[in-house]
């Protein structure tokens, strides 16, 4: 394993991270990633060539758009031939559905995107953010022997662990462990060493051509089932103009109220070509709606299982195929079907 002669390009597109204390003010501000080697000495001791690029003006993930996604999508196409590996620094808000996002859109990747950002800003003495950075740049480095990538993926690096992206959730909001891979094994360990996970990395084939998507149909809803819905609130989600799919987020094992309306609704919206997925609230395990007669009576009315995928998986892949302006059938079959990972099919 080496990461010796490597580049490697950082798009800072906002967030915690990169954020630094006004001497003056003492307000956190973000600071200019052309002078990131001031801020970051450690830099300097790494066995790669480190380049910057930053959003112009940074954005607050909160604030992030399918059309930032484009955005990375094509630094990262342009740059492709001239690093091997890429560091999205992003803040943590929402860094689960960009990473999501990316996966579908960076078709045939070959080398590691690896998103980090940090629960404290880099300037702080605490800060989980220098470490984080240091431990992505490596392993967007790394190579095998032969000069191939170790982790030709899109991933999350947060504190310790490397997670598949688009198995990623935020799911805690205080402390440095911000995010899981509930339903996946994670790609790497960070401790003293890299303890890389072989047999659950994505392995690409030699001199495929990355193939970049610019085009998301953000026309989807999420509807979150609970005791007590009441049918206007179902009737007007099915019924906003233009909607062309929802992720429905059902109970445990995939599971819904058996109310006649409910399931009259959910079928008429599958017959009007709103495709529904059927996607577990639960943090981990899989939507099997075999299993109870609530989820049967679902999956009769047209809606079709999202396995163990995350709602920001769902929702991302939604628009990534909505964008390619398929038949709602042919958005289903493919819904049914990984393309980057994203769910488990037994
Ligand atoms: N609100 C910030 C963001 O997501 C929080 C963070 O950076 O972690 O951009």
């Amino acid at each position: 394993m080496t990461t010796h002669n490597t580049s490697v390009l950082i798009i800072y597109t906002g967030g915690t991270i990169g954020m630094i204390q006004n001497t003056e003010t003492g307000t956190l501000e973000t600071f200019n990633f052309d002078h990131l080697h001031e801020h970051i000495p450690e830099l300097k001791k790494t066995n790669c060539n480190i380049d910057a690029v930053q959003f112009d003006p940074p954005i607050d993930s909160s604030d992030i758009e399918p059309e930032a996604w484009g955005k990375i999508v094509s630094i990262i196409s342009e740059n492709y031939d001239k690093y091997n590996g890429f560091v999205i620094l992003h803040g943590t808000d929402t860094m689960a559905f960009t990473a999501s996002a990316l996966s579908f859109m960076l078709e045939n990747l070959g080398k590691p995107v690896i998103l980090t950002g940090s629960q404290l800003p880099i300037c702080m003495l605490r800060t989980d953010g220098r470490e984080n950075l240091m431990t992505s740049i490596e392993i967007a480095a790394a190579q095998h022997p032969d000069g191939t990538p170790i982790v030709p993926e899109v991933c999350i690096l947060f504190e310790n662990r490397l997670m598949r992206g688009n198995r990623t959730t935020k799911f805690n909001a205080d402390y440095f462990n911000a995010f899981r891979s509930f339903n996946y094994p994670a790609l790497a360990d960070a401790g003293i060493h890299i303890k890389y996970n072989f047999g659950v990395i994505h392995n690409t084939q030699p001199d495929m051509q990355l193939k970049p998507h610019y085009l998301l149909d953000r026309r989807v809803a999420v509807l979150k089932i609970f005791p007590g819905i009441h049918e206007n609130v179902v009737a007007a989600t099915l019924a906003i103009e233009g909607i062309k799919a929802v992720v429905l987020e059902t109970f445990g094992s995939g599971n819904a109220p058996r109310r006649q309306w409910l399931l009259r609704l959910l079928r008429e919206a599958s017959q009007r070509g709103i495709v529904i997925v059927n996607v577990t609230q639960c943090c981990a395990g899989t939507v099997e709606m075999s299993r109870y007669k609530t989820g049967y009576e679902l999956m009769q009315s047209g809606i079709i299982s999202g396995y163990d995928i995350t709602t920001e998986s769902a929702i991302t892949k939604l628009m990534f195929l909505l964008g390619h302006n398929y038949s709602p059938d042919e958005v289903r079959q493919r819904m049914l079907q990984p393309i980057a990972g994203e769910i488990t099919v037994a």
